[in-house]
């Protein structure tokens, strides 16, 4: 009779042990509390791309970064490079450096609800003002919850005014009014019947006088804004005023393990790269970590990723070192390696039949590499290389990173887009990596703490390690 032979099922067991990681595990749970504290300060100041990028602007020039046009190209740079007060490139280059760079590029426009430019009305008793939503919203979610109003008015004399109503408690908000259920029931209206042209801003009730005149209650509401902003109505023609959650990011559970926030897609992203760029003593290549705007509405614009704006000062820098550009340069990019670091989507435990659980991202099992975006057959997606995932898979195993494959919701339903493919039509490697979110895109996005963490892990890793 032959021998049994013993199998070594070890090897295969990793497998198992993939799934089954958990992204609590193994972390100082004060450390994770002090960086997610951390995170809701900033989110809080932070809700638009313009204020998001002064924050951390505030937070670069503590840790001894300078603006791009006051640093020497020959020296190590520690810059930074605000472009057109939205989106942000920081640099961090060595003195002398072989071979490509390190990026970590995120977004940190939100879904949101815009000003039109000829905004302000009078109603039934009422001053409101007409709105556009910016992004894929679900437009019943916006309804009769407090709202800011932060951006700014440019007037025609070159000045720009910063508008900030409703985010400091002591302000007013702004609503978005919904019919009461007693009158919707006849009409038997779904969330879905709701219309773009529905969401109307409540911005005043009161007229400005009571003597008889054309429209009092809108006067009113220009009065207040000239006096206090010394705009007029046709200031509002070229003005960016985002309509923003105006309640605070805060702990949610009894454990108080995750944060709910506005816009987590994808400042987390941003907030963690920041971060993970400040903490590093060294970087292993000259690294780029970039914040874009407009990636919600395809990434289109001149703040948006299919300009890559931030080349230009790192040519600037080439040249200054005497290196020839016109191959040096595209020799660098290729061989570039770029984390688009967006927000994926976590398994929700109500709506199940959307997702296939083996290759759904969950919450709490940490950072979500997800190799390729694009819905109906991966259209629209960069797929990263398999090499390249597997560098990245050995940087993050080797720094003991918890981290999670992902895909967005079953095939020929779900799927999305990210900024991964900007900058693999440059040849640059490029995948996606960030946390898994519940209810994205709504007014109060959900994350859990350790993966906001472990993505701030992954970041750290990717930055001292890759090659
Ligand atoms: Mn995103
Ligand atoms: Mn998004």
């Amino acid at each position: 009779m032959p021998r049994k032979r013993e199998t070594d099922y070890s090897e295969m067991k990793k497998a198992l042990e993939f799934e089954s990681k958990n992204a609590w595990k193994d972390l100082d749970e004060r450390e994770v509390d002090e960086f997610s504290k951390e995170y809701v300060d900033f989110m809080s100041k932070g809700r638009t791309e313009r204020t998001f990028s002064e924050e951390a602007i505030n937070l670069l020039k503590k840790n001894g970064y300078q603006p791009i046009e006051d640093v020497n190209y020959k020296d190590e740079v520690k810059a930074y490079y605000l472009y057109r007060g939205k989106t942000l490139a920081i640099y961090k280059i060595p003195k002398k450096f072989n071979g490509g760079l390190n990026i970590i590029a995120s977004h940190i426009d939100s879904p949101r609800i815009d000003f039109k430019p000829k905004p302000i009305y009078e109603d039934s008793n009422m001053t409101l003002a007409k709105t556009h939503y910016y992004g894929g919203i679900k437009k019943y979610q916006w309804f009769n919850i407090p709202l800011a109003i932060i951006g700014v008015v440019a007037k025609s004399d070159g000045s720009v005014v910063k508008v900030n109503v409703g985010s400091d408690p002591k302000d007013p908000v702004f609503v978005i009014s919904d019919l009461l259920p007693h009158l919707d029931r006849n009409e038997n209206k779904k969330v879905s019947d709701i219309t773009g042209e529905m969401l109307n801003l409540i911005i005043g009730s009161k007229p400005v006088t009571f003597e008889k005149m054309e429209e009092p209650l809108k006067l009113n509401v220009l009065k207040i804004l000239n006096e206090k902003y010394g705009i007029t109505e046709e200031d509002l023609s070229s003005a960016e005023l985002e309509i923003v959650p105006s309640f605070e990011p805060r702990e949610i559970g009894f454990d108080r393990s995750m944060i709910g926030a506005y816009g987590h897609d994808d400042k987390i992203c941003a907030f963690a790269s920041l971060k993970a760029l400040i903490d590093s003593p060294k970087v292993s290549r000259p690294t780029v970590i970039l914040f874009f705007d407009k990636e919600e509405i395809g990434s289109y614009g001149s703040t948006g990723a299919s300009h890559q704006f931030w080349m230009l000062p790192l040519k600037k820098i080439l040249k200054a070192r005497g290196i020839d550009l016109e191959v040096s340069f595209d020799e660098m990019i290729e061989d570039t390696a770029v984390l688009s670091s967006d927000v994926n989507a976590a398994l929700d435990p109500t709506f199940k039949d959307v997702f296939e659980a083996n290759n759904s991202a969950f919450l709490g099992k940490g950072v979500v590499v997800t190799k390729y975006t694009g819905a109906r057959g991966k259209a629209g997606s960069s797929d990263a290389d398999a090499e390249f995932v597997a560098k990245i898979r050995k940087v993050f195993n080797d720094n003991k990173v918890v981290w999670q494959t992902g895909e967005l919701g079953k095939v020929d339903v779900g799927g999305g887009g990210t900024i991964a493919l900007f900058f693999a039509e440059y040849g640059m490697h490029v995948v996606d990596v960030g946390p898994a979110l519940l209810g994205m895109h709504s007014p109060f996005e959900i994350v859990s703490k350790a993966d906001l963490y472990q993505t701030y892990l992954a970041y750290l890793a990717f930055i001292k390690d890759y090659v």
